[in-house]
């Protein structure tokens, strides 16, 4: 079996506004610092191997970042092996955008066989808050997935959510 097993592809969904570029840019700037052999693009996607908990695993980060685009956002709940579904934690509206969104994934995808991490982006900005880290865990809890809150611009934990990923593919395939 090759270093990682096979590429995992990790699709951003989120309301506008709420971080997906800053994430992707983030994922991007890891990748330009690396050599050709830890970072290819692949069919102009960004390829990216990380090591987490001391093996290594390969990411593609699938580029969605307009989900008022009905094609492409049914197109990305097709061919995705995980999500990070993203909010701001200083907007609540886009909160709920990412509860429609859980909804129509699921509809798309078996609940128990996807790793889907809820991210409560934006979380340097403690004065504008308007979702309470109490609200985006009990959401997570209904929605039967991950949570995490994060900052793109402090860059916080954003590697944490990636890792997250490939920790719920791991026990998944684990438990095979
Ligand atoms: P997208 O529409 O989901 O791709 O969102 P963007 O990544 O373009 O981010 C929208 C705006 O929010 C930009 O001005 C970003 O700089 C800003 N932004 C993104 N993440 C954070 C964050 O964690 N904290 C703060 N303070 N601003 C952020």
């Amino acid at each position: 079996e090759p270093t990682g097993g096979s590429p995992i592809r990790v699709v951003l969904l989120g309301a506008n506004g709420v971080g997906k570029k800053s994430f992707a840019s983030i994922f991007a700037g890891a990748s330009d610092g690396m050599d050709s052999e830890d970072c290819e693009l692949y069919g102009g996607e960004r390829m990216l191997t990380i090591e987490v908990d001391g093996e290594t695993a390969t990411i593609i980060l699938l580029n969605t970042w307009d989900t008022e685009d009905e094609w492409a956002l049914e197109h990305s709940m097709q061919t995705g092996d995980a999500y990070l579904l993203l909010y701001s934690i200083t907007d609540r509206a886009s909160f709920l955008r990412a509860s429609e969104l859980r909804i129509t994934l699921r509809r798309h995808r078996p609940a128990q066989h996807t790793p889907i991490i809820l991210v409560g982006n934006k979380c340097d900005l403690v004065r504008c808050r308007e979702v309470s880290v109490s609200e985006g865990r009990a959401c997570a809890a209904v929605f039967d997935c991950k949570f995490i809150e994060t900052s793109a611009a402090m860059q916080h934990n954003v590697w944490e959510a990636f890792h997250g990923i490939v920790r719920q593919l791991r026990l998944r395939r684990d438990s095979k």
